[in-house]
């Protein structure tokens, strides 16, 4: 098992991406925080991940914009299992679909703070308590969309955020290498989500033919690769915008 005895926070972890990783990384021995608002959800989740049997999860309902929410989960973490070994920064939202010019501040400042300050509150919160240990490894959920923006229109907060998380990640990677802590960034393309358009054929077919395998990511083959930055198996990376992006930031225009 990747992940045995292995302490990680998973944000986001109601739906989509952070719900497969979850049930992964349970999977894969690990003790699992799991974050996001909704708490029936949560619930759900973590009594699916105990009917298992492999790993542990428990939950705390809250908001990464909020920083003390940040601190609760990782001091759940120390008290419950007693290390923090890794956390998924994955929580975020994609917003309405609008040139810039035409979007209210307060929406740019929404996408901005649950995508990019929650992924820095996050990690002055978890980075204490690794440096600590003298390891860690902690991954943001950025996108291909904040790093080649794949030719979609419409995206400017979510791409600033999500090429912010990338800049963010790579100061942090830089700062506490030799504390024995890796950050990395996660770059999905297009994955099969709620927020990826899910029952919803015509987005999930537009979406899919952006991509040159021609299809959209489940959301397990991203758990797959934030699994694989998680673990040992991926000792030697750090500051790395790892895509998993079916080939979309290559496509031809
Ligand atoms: P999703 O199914 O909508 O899940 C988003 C998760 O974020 C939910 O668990 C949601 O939980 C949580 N969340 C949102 N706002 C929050 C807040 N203020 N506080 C706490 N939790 C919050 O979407 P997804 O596709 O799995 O997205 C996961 C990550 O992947 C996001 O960062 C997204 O930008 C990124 N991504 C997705 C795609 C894609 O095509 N799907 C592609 C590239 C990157 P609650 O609503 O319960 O709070």
């Amino acid at each position: 098992m990747e992940l045995h005895g292995k302490t990680i926070i998973v944000t986001g972890a109601s739906s989509g991406i952070g719900a497969a990783a979850a049930r992964l990384f349970a999977a894969e021995g690990a003790n699992l925080v799991l974050g996001a608002r909704r708490s029936t959800e949560l619930e759900e989740l973590t009594a699916k991940i105990a009917l298992d049997g492999v790993g542990a999860a428990i939950f705390l309902p809250g908001d990464v914009k909020d920083e003390a929410y940040a601190q609760a989960l990782v001091d759940l973490a120390l008290d419950r299992f007693g290390t923090l070994d890794g956390a998924f920064n994955n929580a975020g939202i994609v917003g309405e679909m609008v040139p810039a010019a035409d979007m209210p501040l307060a929406d740019w400042n929404e996408i901005i703070a649950v995508n990019l300050t929650s992924a820095f509150l996050a990690a002055k919160a978890q980075i204490p308590a690794m440096r600590k240990q003298r390891s860690g490894s902690i991954v943001f959920t950025s996108s291909f969309v904040g790093y080649s923006n794949g030719g979609l229109a419409g995206m400017s907060a979510y791409a600033a955020s999500k090429a912010g998380q990338i800049g963010l990640m790579r100061a942090l990677a830089a700062e506490h290498a030799a504390d024995g802590i890796r950050i990395n960034a996660l770059l999905p393309g297009g994955t099969i989500t709620p927020a990826g358009g899910e029952g919803n054929a015509p987005v999930l077919d537009f979406v899919a033919n952006l991509h040159p395998m021609k299809r959209m990511a489940d959301a397990r083959e991203i758990a797959q690769a934030a699994l694989f930055l998680l673990s040992d198996r991926s000792s030697f990376v750090t500051g790395s915008p790892m895509l998993a992006d079916g080939g979309i930031s290559v496509r031809l225009a």
